[in-house]
């Protein structure tokens, strides 16, 4: 499973190792102060993609304001972006993570794991895979807009990219990197939109790929985007 995940993802990290990283980081070159910080997600509301880093264990609020929905994809839009800056503390900083992420089991496949209490192993990303199944079969985009309206924006944004997918030797690998672009666009664009809502506030963005394995093993992360903004 490392040697898939190292060929896959040369740079990543462990995600222990990944939060320790950037933490001094942010507290020795950019003077973050821990208490002073709280965390916002854009990841999958896949269960076993929080855990995967820990950045609620060094930080002064353990729990996460979430941008996410399915994919890692910022749901919570601009309204989302200008609540959580009022949640900053006073001349705080905000870590804001977000990405897709993909599944490698032991066994060596990517797009599944096993998870906690079964024996067979699980799509992960199931809603990035359900994607690339409709590209392939050629049924393009299905998923109501009413009541799936999160699929349906997956299901958009990959089909202007089908035909490199379906090429691609992992057309799962592919479709991650693009939802992956499409989400870290969207991240800048609603901080850039939001700028007023972070006066006086300072904003990490850690953006990448979180890589999760079977259940009691160490997840990875990607990194791809870590940059600091102050307002
Ligand atoms: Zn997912």
């Amino acid at each position: 499973m490392k040697e898939i995940i190292k060929r896959t993802y040369p740079n990543a990290k462990d995600g222990s190792d990944l939060t320790s990283f950037c933490m001094n980081e942010l507290k020795n070159k950019h003077q973050f102060d821990p208490d002073k910080t709280i965390l916002g997600t854009s990841v999958c509301s896949d269960e076993i993609v929080p855990p995967a880093t820990k950045f609620t264990d060094q930080i002064g609020n353990s729990s996460a304001f979430h941008f996410g929905g399915l994919g890692g994809y910022p749901f919570a839009g601009a309204t989302g972006f200008a609540a959580f800056a009022g949640h900053i503390p006073d001349n705080g900083f905000a870590i804001i993570l977000y990405g897709p992420h993909i599944g490698i089991s032991s066994s060596g496949t990517i797009g599944y794991v096993q998870r906690k209490g079964q024996s067979a192993e699980t799509t992960c990303c199931g809603a990035l895979m359900a994607s690339i199944g409709k590209i392939k079969a050629g049924h393009g985009i299905t998923a109501d807009t009413e009541m799936d309206f999160q699929q349906w924006t997956l299901e958009k944004t990959l089909s202007a990219h089908s035909e490199t997918i379906i090429k691609d030797s992992v057309p799962l690998v592919k479709a991650t990197d693009e939802i992956y672009n499409s989400i870290d666009n969207r991240i800048k664009q609603l901080l850039s939109l939001s700028e007023q809502h972070f006066q006086n506030k300072t904003v990490a963005l850690i953006g990448g790929i979180v890589i999760n394995t079977d259940f009691g093993m160490d997840d990875w992360f990607d990194l791809r985007e870590f940059s600091v903004h102050s307002f």
